[in-house]
């Protein structure tokens, strides 16, 4: 088995000599999951594919398997696990078909798995994400939400599993390209005055409020820049998504929020900035696609070719940048306030996030209600120091109980 080189991520000097290294992808069948496995197709010499995971496609994740032939299949239901299986052995393929939620914590922290990508959407990403970082893996995170849930958990048992932590969501990528990695000490000792995380602004960024609320969840889907899964395409309409990287890198950069401020630069070419005492901005630019910290973070310390065409800036011609605008996008403000709570707050805001895009994405709230379903979730709920994954769970759980009913009474009032 290859070694990746364990807490490299301090030390920004992770072993790059090794041997094919195993990869589990966790949420394969995604937008995130297929473009890793596109880059991890570039170098079949570098990596082979361990163990691929989906919720419910059998089609996508059985043509996946024909593809990569990984050693194990996670399917979370039953019926979609025998249905993979039955096709599999049809085909003659050796791949195990594995069942449920904990199976995908286990083919994350298998012994035999050197890299896991993590790329679940939302709150279900977590328990996986937490066991690759105590086993010790090479986690490219781009679940986002095990940050903004169980931000000081989980970069704990990355220090206690001696793992090795890669940043995937392109803004967060792109700050650790130019900041020295040193989660241990605070920002203003390494130099850095200020993080700048960019925004595209998504496809309301010049909207009226009349307007916001009178949007379709087929304009919210289409997004300008990236193509992403529904539930991030949504939080970037609302700018949620925002939100939640501001929490995100807090967490993996040991950043106050006052020193983390959203600019929005609608052409998504600077995937984020840091500012130095000496007056200094870093930035690193390249063409909107995934493909590029995903590389990046399967290749770590070295580059890795990604597919990913070069940047034009005589055909891009300019970049622009302005200031959000949180009265437009209340979720960037709630999310902020979240994090400076502290605490449980950010899970709940998660939780509530989740259940208000859902009730969007199938037509039972208007756009301007997600917004208004958080910040209601947030006001009836209490806050209390994180202690345990176990406690997140059911702070998760009763924040969705009562995102739930808020939708019951909007419902009785229409
Ligand atoms: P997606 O909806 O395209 O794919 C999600 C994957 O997770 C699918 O394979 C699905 O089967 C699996 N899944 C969904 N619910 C599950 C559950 N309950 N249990 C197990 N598996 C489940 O999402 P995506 O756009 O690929 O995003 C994945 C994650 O990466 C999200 O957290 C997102 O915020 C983050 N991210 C995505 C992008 C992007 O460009 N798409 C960029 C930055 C960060
Ligand atoms: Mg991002």
């Amino acid at each position: 088995m290859c070694m990746v080189n364990a807490s490299a991520v301090d030390s920004k000097g992770a072993s790059s000599q090794c041997a094919v290294q195993q990869v589990t992808i966790l949420g394969a069948t995604g937008t995130i999951g297929t473009q890793t496995l596109d880059v991890i197709s570039q170098h079949p010499d570098r990596f082979k594919v361990f163990a691929l995971t989906a919720s419910t496609n059998v089609q996508s994740l059985f043509d996946l398997c024909v593809k990569h032939k990984p050693r194990y299949a996670v399917m979370l239901s039953s019926e979609a696990a025998s249905a993979l299986s039955d096709q599999l052995k049809k085909a003659g393929l050796a791949t195990e078909v594995l069942q449920g939620e904990d199976a995908l914590s286990d083919v994350a922290s298998h012994q035999d798995v050197d890299v896991v990508m993590a790329a679940i959407v939302g709150a279900a990403g977590l328990h996986p994400a937490m066991a690759a970082a105590r086993a010790g893996k090479r986690i490219l995170l781009a679940n986002k939400e095990t940050l903004v849930m169980a931000g000081n958990l989980f970069m704990q048992a990355v220090i206690d599993g001696g793992a090795t932590l890669l940043p995937i969501d392109s803004e967060h990528n792109a700050i650790f390209q130019v900041m020295p990695y040193q989660r241990t000490r605070v920002l203003v000792d390494i130099g850095v005055k200020r993080i700048l995380l960019t925004a595209s602004g998504g496809p309301f960024r010049n909207a009226t409020i009349e307007q916001l609320s009178n949007v379709t969840r087929a304009q919210a889907l289409n997004h300008p820049n990236w193509v992403m899964g529904p539930k991030i395409t949504i939080d970037s309409a609302t700018m949620m998504n925002k939100g939640l990287e501001v929490i995100e890198a807090h967490w993996l950069f040991n950043a106050a929020s006052a020193q983390i401020e959203v600019v929005v630069h609608p052409q998504s070419v600077i995937h984020s900035m840091v500012e130095y005492n000496d007056g200094s901005v870093l930035a690193q630019l390249g063409n909107p696609d995934m493909r590029t910290p995903i590389a990046y973070g399967l290749g770590y310390p070295d580059r890795l070719a990604s597919g990913v065409s070069s940047l034009d800036l005589l055909k891009i011609g300019r970049l622009d940048f302005c200031a959000p605008d949180q009265n437009m996008f209340p979720c960037l403000r709630l999310a902020y306030e979240a994090l400076d709570a502290g605490g449980t707050a950010p899970a709940i805001l998660n939780a509530a996030n989740e259940v208000a895009v859902e009730a969007f994405l199938a037509d039972q709230i208007g756009f301007m209600d997600i917004p208004a379903l958080i910040e209601s979730v947030l006001t009836a709920s209490s806050i209390d120091a994180v202690t345990s994954i176990p406690q997140l769970v059911d702070v998760d759980a009763n924040a969705r109980r009562v995102a739930r009913s808020w939708l019951k009474s909007l419902s009785r009032v229409n």
